[in-house]
């Protein structure tokens, strides 16, 4: 099976670079993926498969429906939108919409599912059950899955595999990791009413933006005592914004930010321990405050067995040194985490980063992915998906 399944990638390469310059070429903001999604349903349409377009807004789903001796389904996920960013390489396909990049490699994540899904598409018959790709819109701002979700692709999903490229990683390479692999990532608005005075009579006041700064340092400290050292929580403050001008004592401030954890019970534990320092320190100085904590992304928690099938058919099918494990989880978010509240799954890193030159982050104007991930890309996920139906 192997074999065959890099014959197929060999001979469908060039196309798939061809597809991958196209996506980066033409890249779409999340929730306007209209262009992408009706590329990728003409090319999967042509190569048999049963296409629904418009899925979660601008997502697309297809499906292979295998020899139906099996039912158990294999859900592939990957994701499309592009970034608000000014791409600054000099790529020959740069992005030619202004202001927009695939600066997070969604383009190869789109790629290497479409080519996972026309390499199948020729083994169909090999395969006992169905297999289900996902082709996700708006990741970037966290809702595509969500919207997916509501649009029923989950229903008798049995495990889902999602992919994401990694430019510290060698193209060539997969990151597998156990255990958790990103952070949940929750919201927060805090908002501090006070009096407001001249500046000349502040013990007539109830100084909003004193209380702010104390809130925002009370906070940093009592993270260590309010939650466990060895299951991180990291809050950022990352706006504040208040105050009528120099001359006033401000009656009103706003804060924003982040709270990423990794484990489910700390992260439920933390907006009322949040709220308790923010209540405490209003009373010492008189101020009232409005707290609103939303949910974001739980944490992308990898299955042991699905995680072991990945690694096991990444080893066998790339070799062992093209393997890495990865030891550490990132405090990322990612919402391939909410298919994980209906089935169990597993997501890996491909390795993007070039050799022999400096790789940007994701999310840099000046990002670049070594194409060479794509056929490891596709032959890794091709592989496990095959192994899948042993297990
Ligand atoms: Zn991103
Ligand atoms: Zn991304």
């Amino acid at each position: 099976m192997l074999e065959r399944i890099r014959t197929i990638v060999e001979k469908i390469h060039p196309s798939l670079i061809e597809i991958r310059r196209h996506f980066h070429r033409y890249p779409e903001l999340s929730a306007k993926e209209y262009k992408t999604a009706t590329y990728i349903a003409g090319i999967l349409s042509s190569n048999g498969l049963k296409v629904r377009e418009g899925v979660g807004k601008t997502g697309v789903v297809a499906e292979l429906p295998g020899k139906g001796i099996d039912n158990r389904i294999l859900a592939i996920r990957t994701d499309m939108d592009a970034l608000p960013i000014l791409e600054q390489t000099d790529l020959e396909y740069a992005s030619r919409y202004s202001g927009v990049m695939h600066a997070c490699g969604h383009d190869i994540h789109a790629t290497v599912g479409v080519g996972t899904a026309i390499v199948l598409s020729q083994l169909d018959d090999e395969f006992p059950g169905k297999i289900r790709f996902l082709f996700q819109p708006a990741e970037e701002i966290l809702k595509g899955a969500l919207w997916m979700i509501e649009d029923k692709v989950v229903e008798n999903v049995t495990a889902i595999i999602g992919v994401h490229v990694y430019p510290s990683i060698v193209a060539g390479t997969i990151g597998i990791r156990y255990g958790s692999l990103t952070a949940a990532a929750d919201f927060l608005d805090i908002e501090i009413i006070g009096k407001t005075a001249d500046s000349g009579s502040p013990h007539e006041s109830v100084d909003a933006v004193l209380v702010a700064s104390q809130i925002i340092l009370a906070i940093q400290q009592a993270i260590r005592q309010i939650n466990d050292p060895l299951k991180p929580v990291v809050v950022t403050i990352g706006t504040i914004e208040g105050g009528k001008g120099g001359n006033f004592v401000a009656d009103r401030v706003k804060l924003s930010g982040t709270v990423r954890s990794l484990y489910p019970v700390t992260r439920a534990a933390i907006p009322e321990k949040l709220e308790r320092v923010i209540r405490q320190i209003c009373q010492i100085y008189g101020a009232e405050y409005e707290f609103d904590y939303r949910l974001g992304v739980p944490s992308v928690r990898n299955n042991q067995e699905l995680t072991n099938l990945l690694e096991t058919s990444s080893r066998e099918a790339l070799g062992d040194s093209q393997v890495q494990i990865i030891p550490d989880p990132s405090l990322g978010g990612e919402d391939f985490a909410h298919y994980l509240d209906y089935s169990p799954g597993t997501m890996f890193r491909l390795g993007v980063g070039y050799r022999d030159r400096k790789n940007y982050p994701l999310h840099h104007p000046k990002f670049e992915v070594n194409e060479e991930a794509i056929a490891a890309g596709v032959i890794a996920l091709a592989h496990t998906a095959y192994n899948f139906w042993k297990l």
